[in-house]
């Protein structure tokens, strides 16, 4: 598998938000009311958990 650029990390990693678990993170999209538009995935540079427009 190819190793992402610094680019496609800070694009889906450094600048978005973190999350420890698949919870927090759909907890965070409940509260801004937007979980229908959000998924959660599991980051493969932190290892944490990101949210992502849905698709
Ligand atoms: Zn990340």
């Amino acid at each position: 598998m190819k190793k992402p650029t610094q680019e496609q990390i800070q694009r889906m990693c450094t600048r978005k938000r973190r999350y420890r678990t698949q919870g927090d993170a759909l907890d965070a999209a409940l509260l801004a009311g937007v979980e229908r538009q959000r998924s959660a995935y599991r980051c493969a540079v932190c290892q944490q958990w990101h949210l992502a427009t849905a698709g």
